[in-house]
């Protein structure tokens, strides 16, 4: 029989670390403390197998499993000596959710189940504390009222705002056991009005009901939103944790808390966390009352505080990672109520991962897996410029909840920050306090600031999570949402209005402010030393770590020298693709670029004619020869003014890419750069068709006659611009087509790789250009176009060479060169797979259209993830494979690499490990996230040594 329910309890449990998949993280957090013999409630964890049955049956559950919890029910009544219901003495559990990747705040606990009319008075009669039991009771009324039968949480907060005023209570610890028992009829009174039932009594049917919903709050929009943000599975489900409750609200000798081994924002070795007297649950992190830093537990409840640092040592050391622990302290006895390895910000992570091998807990390998690569990202984020940041004076301080400098237009809502985001600003989203039906809002602002909160508030968590900057407790702030107005202090600022937030010290500064590069960034730049910074230092000790470890080689995806250089810095060792085209972008090039495009058709034609011509002239005589020169002088007369414009611009342009690439060649010390040959459709380089010609009509309008040149000027762009023309330019002219059509740029470009090569070698710095051939579909196409490099590169560099060695390669992104990869390697010296163009094609995507669709296809679960962020493994991912097959068929040593964006992609560098290419190419930014995950992939799946 399958088992769906596990028990925990008296030192023993079913379960243990390893069954997240089936217990959730927090149940099987609790099975592992409970077998480590620590203080922990007992209970039992229904598994998430019984969540995907009850969806698969469409919402009931087989016999079985209501079979198993009644009979682990019998078994925690009978280790607690008490039962579920009993009027005189009654067992009373908690209801908490949780699934094997922590969800926070996504699905809502229920405490105090078991409570009714006449249980509570049992309740009060065992411990003599009215208070209590009543306000346990409300308590459970509200998250019931809430979290099963769906009734508005502000329906109970105004029942219990009015009674606070009736008995004028400025907190809910001032109300009186009276007073609580007003609150109590008047949240009956809620539920009989919105549900026409009463309350339920039966503490076995409140026990179904709350075990349902929290099945169903698998599939709440909130919930699915996150998984979607944060790439978890829809189907993994949550399990039920049904747990034997303790009591932080008994009086002032009992508290509840949370807290960090250590920092989560810094990763500094310090304990944190808060904690409050008196309170129970979510109290703590709902913002309601301020809690106050565990440090002051000592002082409190010395005993209790001891022994939940030796526990939640042992814990970390146990786990071999942060803990993020919760605990409740019930007359001042601790009991440990969850554990889990902490989330923690990009920067926290480095410091604990290298501080762990430090300390010896950890291996370097294992440390290595301890941090996420994408992660790596916040190290690189903006800071305030420090000069600016001293002059500034804060207009409030609230807590540092993620770092990172943030400037932003003041939104209020999470949608008003979509609305804002879309339209290209940048926002800050002011709140109370954030709730997870915020996170589209936080997902697009550049940081994120709450009134109210702790450091383990929602806003704070999610903040970290996302790497956003945030402040949170921000007491000082007067929201008025509906109004859309923040006052601080005296000042009184409106939506739009320009705030900066500083999520490193908490600070919150009323004005743009502006942001430059981050710690690690300065000096990757030079601009720091790097024994000035301890963080930068780490960072460089785990990514050594990673490159001891790694397979795969890391280049980068560079242009121009100075891109190049922060690439080296990172760590790149070779360029990948040096887009060629980015450079003819750059002053005073386009319009030798546009002269080459214009003149490109009739100067090649001219050029082609004149040397058939010429040809044929070495070999005739007399009355032919005469006839030929006629006829040269002809083309001569036609295409003269063509070639020479045509010519002209290709000699202007050489010198110009020699130097870019002469700078390429410096910054990768010896390293080998890959150089696309030219590869978009022209027509990227001439104006817009519509643009010439509202101009032409302006010029026009102002008066025909003065503006006649420029006039004719851009009409002969506008015809020239509709001759070039396509309906697909992404499929059409474009690539090594280029190239064929018009060999002379080929030439060109061949001849500034190089001669720039020899110019940098007679230096004698080492160069290794690979001249890369794009969109070879065909193995004619790179076999003519390594003709003339190979041309070239003779003319260039001599019998000798010059000392100067290359490739001639290509680019493997059309399916079709794919699947003829083994025709196309007996010409290439090595492939580059261009994964974008590879998936556009094989997809039959366009990557400039598909952005309408391939949300939807997200949001439907038709596509997990947008194929041109990761790679799609099972489709394109093949393509792949077979490339990379049949090109070391006939070259066993073929030298390998991708240089789409999906090279810095961590899901899709594993795949890219594991098909065995030599190395990825990405943006200089992502050299880091790519050597970590490339050490990843080679821990996860080994291969080679
Ligand atoms: P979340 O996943 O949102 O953290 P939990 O299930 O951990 O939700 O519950 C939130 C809080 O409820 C806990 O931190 C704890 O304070 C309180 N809680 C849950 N179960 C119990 C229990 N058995 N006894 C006392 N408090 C509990
Ligand atoms: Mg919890
Ligand atoms: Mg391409």
């Amino acid at each position: 029989m399958t088992q769906y329910v596990y028990f925990f309890g008296d030192g023993k449990a079913d379960g243990n670390k390893d069954m997240k998949e089936l217990l959730g993280g927090k149940g099987s957090g609790l099975a592992e403390m409970t077998n480590a013999g620590l203080p922990v409630p007992p209970g039992f964890t229904i598994s998430t197998r019984a969540c995907n049955i009850y969806y698969e049956r469409g919402g009931s559950l087989p016999p079985e499993v209501d079979e198993q919890t009644d009979g682990a029910l019998a078994r925690l009544e009978a280790l607690m000596g008490k039962r579920l219901g009993d009027p005189a003495d009654p067992l009373l559990v908690s209801v908490r959710s949780g699934a094997k990747f922590s969800m926070p705040g996504m699905m809502d606990t229920i405490l105090n189940l078991g409570l009714n009319d006449r249980s509570v008075e049992g309740l009060k009669a065992k411990t003599g504390n009215g208070r209590f039991a009543k306000d346990s009771y409300r308590r459970f009324i509200q998250m019931y009222g809430n979290v099963v039968l769906g009734i508005e949480k502000d329906r109970f907060e105004h029942g219990l705002s009015a009674v606070k005023k009736k008995y004028k209570a400025a907190a809910d610890l001032d109300l009186g056991e009276k007073a609580l028992d007003e609150v109590i009829a008047r949240y009956k009174e809620v539920v009989e009005e919105e549900t026409h039932r009463p309350f339920p009594q039966d503490a076995r049917e409140q026990l179904r009901g709350a075990r349902d919903a929290v099945f169903k709050s698998w599939m709440n929009p909130r919930a699915i939103t996150y998984r979607r943000l944060n790439d978890i599975p829809h189907d993994l489900g949550t399990a039920v944790n049904v747990q034997t409750m303790v009591f932080g609200n008994m009086g002032d000798t009992s508290a509840t808390g949370v807290g960090f081994t250590r920092n989560p924002s810094t990763g500094a070795k310090e304990f944190y966390g808060e904690f409050l007297q008196n309170a129970q649950g979510e109290d703590v992190v709902a913002g309601i009352r301020t809690p106050h830093p565990i440090a002051d537990l000592k002082k409190v409840m010395p005993a209790a505080y001891e022994q939940l640092r030796e526990i939640t040592t042992r814990l970390e050391r146990h786990y071999k990672d942060v803990q993020d622990f919760e605990f409740t302290i019930q007359e001042n006895k601790l009991y440990m109520l969850q554990t889990r390895n902490g989330k923690r910000t990009g920067l926290a992570a480095i410091h604990i991962a290298v501080d762990l091998v430090e300390e010896g807990v950890l291996t370097p390998r294992e440390a290595l897996m301890k941090v996420e690569p994408q992660a790596l990202d916040q190290l690189l984020h903006p800071v305030f410029d420090p000069k600016e940041r001293a002059k500034a004076k804060p207009a409030a301080k609230g807590l540092p909840a993620s770092p990172g400098a943030a400037t932003g237009a003041v939104v209020f809502t999470a949608d008003d920050a979509v609305a804002w985001a879309q339209k290209g600003k940048r926002v800050l989203l002011v709140r109370m306090e954030t709730v997870p039906d915020d996170i589209h809002g936080m997902s697009v602002a550049q940081g994120i600031l709450t009134a109210t909160g702790g450091m383990t508030s929602h806003a704070a968590v999610v903040g970290r999570q996302m790497g956003k900057p945030s402040i949170v407790g921000c007491g000082a702030l007067e929201i008025d949402a509906k109004k859309k107005k923040l006052k601080v202090g005296k000042t009184v600022l409106e939506e739009g209005d320009p705030v900066s937030i500083d999520g490193s010290t908490g600070d919150v500064i009323l004005k743009e402010m502006p942001t430059s590069p981050s710690e690690v960034l300065r000096v990757v730049a030079g601009r720091l030393k790097p024994s000035q910074s301890v963080l930068y230092q780490k960072f460089e000790k785990l990514l050594s770590w990673a490159d001891e470890v790694r397979r795969l080689g890391i280049r980068a995806n560079a242009d121009i020298p100075r891109d190049a250089k922060v690439a080296f810095a990172f760590g790149a060792r070779g360029i990948g693709l040096c887009r060629t085209e980015h450079m003819f972008f750059a002053d005073g090039r386009l319009p030798h670029v546009v002269k080459m495009i214009l003149s490109a058709a009739r100067g090649q034609r001219g050029l082609d004619l004149t040397k058939r011509l010429k040809d044929r002239l070495a070999e005739a005589r007399g009355s032919q020869a005469a006839e030929i020169r006629k006829e040269l002088a002809k083309v001569r007369k036609e295409y003269g003014k063509h070639v020479a414009d045509y010519t002209g611009a290709l000699k202007k342009l050489l010198p110009m890419q020699r130097a870019d690439f002469a700078g390429l060649f410096r910054e990768m010390h010896g390293n080998p750069v890959t150089i696309r040959t030219l590869d978009p459709p022209l027509h990227e380089f001439l104006p817009k068709r519509e643009e010439l010609m509202v101009q032409v009509a302006v010029l026009r309008a102002k008066g025909e006659a003065r503006n006649r040149r420029s006039i004719a000027e851009k009409e002969k762009l506008l015809r020239a611009v509709e001759e070039l023309h396509e309906f697909n330019p992404m499929l059409g002219h474009r690539g090594c087509r280029l190239g064929i059509t018009y060999p002379e740029i080929t030439r060109m470009q061949a001849r500034a790789i190089f001669e720039a090569a020899l110019q940098v070698a007679k230096r004698g710095i080492p160069v290794k250009p690979e001249v890369m051939i794009p969109l070879v579909a065909h193995v004619e196409e790179l076999k003519r176009q390594k003709q003339i490099v190979i041309e070239e590169a003779q003319a260039v560099l001599g019998k000798d060479g010059g000392g100067v060695e290359y490739l001639v390669g290509t680019m493997i992104e059309v399916p079709r060169g794919a699947v003829t990869a083994d025709e196309v390697a007996r010409e290439a010296e090595f492939f580059s797979f261009g994964t974008n163009d590879l998936t556009q094609m094989g997809f039959g995507l366009s990557r400039d259209d598909a952005a309408k669709f391939l949300l939807y296809y997200q949001e439907h679960g038709i596509l997990e993830k947008d194929p041109f962020v990761s790679l799609d493994a099972a489709g394109v991912g093949q393509l792949v494979e077979i490339g990379v097959r049949k090109g070391r068929g006939v070259k066993p040593d073929l030298k390998i690499g991708v240089c789409g964006e999906h090279g810095g992609d961590p899901s899709s560098i594993h795949f890219f490990h594991k098909v065995g290419l030599n190395y990825v190419s990405c943006s200089p930014y992502r050299v880091p996230i790519a050597r970590l995950a490339a050490a990843q992939a080679q821990l996860e799946k080994p291969v080679g040594d």
